[in-house]
């Protein structure tokens, strides 16, 4: 892959990040990792997944911003929405949410690009993210980088470089609602 400016890398957990972080920066472009994370609850497994997403960052010694952790901010984009099945409008809010954010931050700092890493799961809607990443870039005037990580067998060689790092890895998607059983948006 070969693609020319500063991009702004949206992660959806370490994991996931691994493979996407590490192309994009083998490639030669200049990648800062950006952590959403109010969709995470409780807070202590945001701090779980925080941390991971430092440790990555230290391993591939490229700076990550961290956003502010504020879960509430996040229930009310997703208010009237929230109790969609896993997979459904729920999360494309969810996930446009997350891109929304990242791209104003992308737009602010200078960056030229933005992706995210969460077409690497084999649980999401490829499809559906670079939709949302497209439309989202386009009105902030970056360019989507436009990739199914999951591709290339992207998913099990994340899954392998986890383990060699020491990654923590989380057994729900995120929100507390994904906690309560439905465990398809796992990573
Ligand atoms: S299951 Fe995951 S993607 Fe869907 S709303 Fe919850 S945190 Fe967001």
């Amino acid at each position: 892959m070969k693609i020319q400016g500063r991009a702004l890398l949206h992660i959806c957990c370490a994991p996931d990040a691994t493979v996407p972080w590490k192309e994009l920066l083998d490639s030669g472009m200049e990648t800062v990792g950006y952590f959403y994370g109010s969709n995470i609850q409780p807070e202590n497994e945001y701090k779980k997944r925080l941390n991971a997403v430092i440790q990555l960052s230290e391993f591939f010694g490229a700076p990550v911003l961290i956003d502010s952790y504020d879960p509430l901010s996040w229930l009310i984009k997703l208010k009237g929405n929230l109790y969609f099945p896993e997979g459904g409008v729920r999360c494309a809010l969810c996930i446009k949410t997350q891109i929304e954010r990242a791209a104003q931050i992308a737009n602010s700092k200078g960056f030229t690009c933005l992706g995210t890493t969460l077409t690497i799961s084999p649980h999401k809607k490829p499809g559906l993210i670079n939709g949302i990443g497209r439309s989202v870039a386009r009105r902030y005037g970056l360019r989507w980088i436009d990739v199914i990580w999951r591709k290339n067998n992207g998913f099990l060689r994340s899954v392998e470089m986890s383990k060699k790092l020491g990654l923590y890895r989380q057994n729900y998607c995120g929100c507390i609602l994904s906690i309560r059983g439905e465990k398809n948006g796992a990573k």
